[in-house]
């Protein structure tokens, strides 16, 4: 069994650092891996030969690898260098792309998708969305503080007495859970929103004020996510986010409903109520974001409010998120080879169907059956 790892085109991360390759070659696993797919993680090519893996050219690895490992989807020209039978494991939007998936079965790939690991307490240890929400929620807040015209803490000096900024963050999943602890490691004062009622105690916890809105639709059977909410609902939140956010400094957006555009909840008249100095970090910007104004992989300054869309900051902390991402892929890895290092395809595991969105030209996960049904 020979792992290959590819190169990121535009991303800082790597799928997996040396210390995981060392973990394979230990399970006699090979491992091949491009020249220089480390070195925007600070991995050089050094450090995966002397724990036993091979360099070698994008050519070679296409050709010698079992499965091809990398962490931005496979584009349609990569996918053409594969040959019957190999095996792909990435992110793969799945749940955006039903072309995608389409290309995948046709071409009969048996790909992974470890955007679509099932969540259950199992699969905890494999889910790079939630890996990768902790550095994007940590990121943010950062990128706020460093562009704000003001201090997060609150300061009593001889020059005066500054209130601590007044943080909104908008979702709080993963990321937003994330953004709460750092902005309160800064300082910051913060209220925050979600449709999921269940979040509100780990919300208190971290020392932050949940804002309830009445009349959620909150539908367990979405397994941890949430759902498209009535317009009566809608119509109560967006008040109630106006409120807070023009008494905000920095808003971090983090809404999501997986497979769908995002949630619409800082409209462009709030914007410009805000304090001219203030920041929106929108990380949901790839699905459409939740602020009207918000430009993908664009800064923009609308009537002195920073707005920043930006939903890959797991590439701009590229030696934590690889080190995640890599222990994630790792642990998944491990219910399909076994101890002598040979593949194991087991589709009675729940994890290892779930996560499989083709295989033998057809689709396995059910999660992603339904979307494209
Ligand atoms: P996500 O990225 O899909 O969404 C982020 C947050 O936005 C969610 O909390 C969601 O409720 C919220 N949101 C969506 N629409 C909204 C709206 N209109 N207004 C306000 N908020 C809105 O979510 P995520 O961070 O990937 O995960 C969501 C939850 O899933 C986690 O908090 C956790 O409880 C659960 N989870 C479970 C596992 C596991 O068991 N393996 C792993 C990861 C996450």
């Amino acid at each position: 069994m020979t792992i290959g790892i590819l190169k990121e085109i535009h991303d800082h991360r790597v799928v997996m650092l040396p210390e995981i390759v060392k973990t394979f070659v230990n399970m006699h696993v090979s491992v091949i891996v491009e020249q220089g797919a480390g070195e925007k993680a600070f991995a050089k090519d050094e450090e995966y030969k002397a724990v036993g893996a091979t360099i070698a050219t994008r050519e070679e690895v296409y050709t010698q690898a079992d499965i091809l490992a990398k962490i931005t989807p496979f584009t349609s020209e990569e996918l053409r260098l594969l040959k019957p039978g190999q095996m792909i494991i990435a992110i793969l939007n799945p749940l955006a792309n039903k072309a995608y998936v389409e290309e995948l079965m046709q071409r009969n790939v048996t790909a992974f998708g470890l955007d679509v690991v099932p969540r259950t307490t199992r699969a905890q240890a494999m889910d790079v969305l939630s890996s990768m929400a902790t550095v994007a929620g940590y990121k943010a807040v950062l990128t706020a503080a460093n562009t704000l015209s003001k201090f997060f803490p609150m300061f009593m000096t001889a020059a005066g007495t500054i209130k601590p900024s007044k943080v909104l963050i908008l979702g709080a999943g993963v990321a937003g859970l994330q953004a709460i602890a750092t902005s309160r490691k800064l300082g910051g004062v913060v209220e925050v929103f979600d449709v999921r009622a269940a979040v509100k105690e780990e919300v208190m916890s971290l020392g932050a004020k949940f804002v309830e809105v009445e009349g959620a639709t909150d539908d367990s059977s979405a397994g941890g996510y949430a759902v498209e909410q009535t317009e009566a609902f809608k119509a109560k939140q967006a008040q109630a986010i106006h409120d807070s956010a023009v008494k905000s400094n920095v808003v971090i957006c983090t809404a999501q409903i997986p497979g769908r555009p995002a949630p619409l909840l800082l409209k462009k008249e709030t914007v410009e109520e805000m304090t001219p100095g203030s920041v929106i970090v929108d990380l949901a910007s790839s699905t459409g974001g939740n602020c009207e104004l918000t430009r993908d992989n664009e800064t923009i300054v609308h009537k002195g409010v920073t707005i920043i869309g930006n939903s890959n900051f797991a590439s701009e902390l590229p030696t934590s998120a690889s080190r995640m991402f890599g222990t994630n892929v790792l642990n998944f890895l491990k219910l399909i080879i076994d101890k002598e290092g040979k593949l194991n395809l087991n589709f009675e595991d729940d994890i290892v169907k779930g996560t499989c969105v083709t295989h033998g030209g057809q689709v396995m996960s059910e999660r992603v059956k339904s979307f494209l049904h």
